[in-house]
């Protein structure tokens, strides 16, 4: 079976290429291709000789992705993404243009296991994760995409379909790819990942040393709530997510997000907001609160706009850093807890 070329890190394509006969410094001529120029055939390689691009084309592939669906929000602001692998199953990537920068969220697996109820990713479970290639072709399709108008990716979010954590190694992978000067040469500090709190993944992330930006979706004050909302509190409680996301500030020196989707009536409350001011006081964190997006299936409502107001003042009377969530994309499903694998029914 011939092999990926894209998710590779340049000693991987030296090893790669030095058997089949090129030279040690067409490697990185390859990288540059791959990952800054986006090439998806071996054939574009023009700066190789004819013989060696055959070559490559019989010993490997590049393993790219094809759009099958695009849909752009009204403000034109945010487009999402329909992509399929090439073992045809599809997933979902969203390019949002913020005052800052172009901003991709890019999934990490088929689907997604941990089924939090808010959620659209999860509706058809895991089907498979991504390999690191894979992820970083969801990056090389956008920028392909926006190369016409003289732009690139700026920051990637990892928050797309999928828990980026339970599929810890072809993450990490994509994560270092992206710093690498060859590939994206993107600062660690434009990336962010998210995660539901797999307590052991974070503490492994804290190891990497990369001072990437850690989002953590917390969605409730307490246990009680987590647990309706978010099966995996079953297995790591509350207490231990908290102090794993206040050890990875201490560590890293990175502020630290909890993310908090407010829904009607489930944990919008004065009490609740006075719980969660309570449980993240003291930490280098600050608070994204989420008005819920609408995922019909599953029938969550919104909290009123004086709601969501009052929730926010009072975690600022508690010192609580305290952001509401912009909305982008909502009206084409591009917004968060939003994202599925279309092709599928349901
Ligand atoms: S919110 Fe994230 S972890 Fe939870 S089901 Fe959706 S994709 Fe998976």
């Amino acid at each position: 079976m011939k092999k990926d070329m894209c998710g590779m890190f340049l000693p991987e394509i030296t090893a790669a290429i030095l058997p089949v006969g090129l030279e040690k410094y067409r490697a990185r001529q390859i990288a540059e291709w791959l990952y800054q120029r986006g090439a998806s055939e071996f054939s574009e390689m023009t700066n190789l000789a004819k013989k060696q691009r055959e070559i490559l084309a019989e010993h490997f592939l590049i393993n790219s992705v094809r759009v099958l669906d695009r849909q752009h929000s009204q403000d034109t602001k945010t487009s999402k993404f329909l992509l399929e692998l090439e073992d045809k199953h599809t997933i979902e990537t969203v390019l949002m243009r913020q005052p800052y920068g172009n901003s991709v969220c890019v999934s990490t697996q088929v689907g997604c296991g941990m089924g939090c109820l808010f959620c659209a990713s999860n509706l058809h479970g895991l089907m498979r994760n991504l390999t690191a290639g894979e992820i970083l072709s969801e990056i090389l399709f956008i920028n392909n995409y926006l190369k016409n108008q003289e732009e690139k990716v700026n920051t990637i979010v990892i928050m797309g379909s999928g828990e980026p954590l339970a599929n810890y190694e072809h993450v990490i992978k994509f994560i270092k790819l992206c710093h690498e000067e060859y590939s994206l040469n993107l600062s660690y500090r434009n990336i962010t990942l998210s995660t539901c709190g797999l307590v052991p993944g974070i503490e492994r992330l804290i190891q990497e040393k990369m001072p990437i930006n850690l989002s953590i979706s917390l969605h409730a004050p307490n246990n009680e709530i987590r647990s309706r909302l978010m099966p995996v509190n079953r297995t790591f409680a509350m207490e231990k997510v908290l102090a794993a996301g206040d050890y990875y500030g201490r560590e890293t020196g990175r502020r630290v997000t909890y993310e908090y989707t407010l829904i009607k009536g489930i944990n919008d409350s004065r009490e609740n907001a006075l719980e969660l001011a309570r449980k993240v006081a003291g930490q280098l964190a600050s608070v994204n609160l989420i008005p819920v997006n609408p995922v019909p299936e599953r029938g969550l409502m919104r909290p009123d706009l004086a709601v969501i107001n009052n929730f926010e003042q009072i975690l600022k009377s508690k010192h609580i850093n305290v952001t509401v969530r912009r909305e982008m994309g909502t009206d084409i499903q591009a917004a968060c807890g939003q994202l599925r694998n279309k092709n599928l029914p349901g």
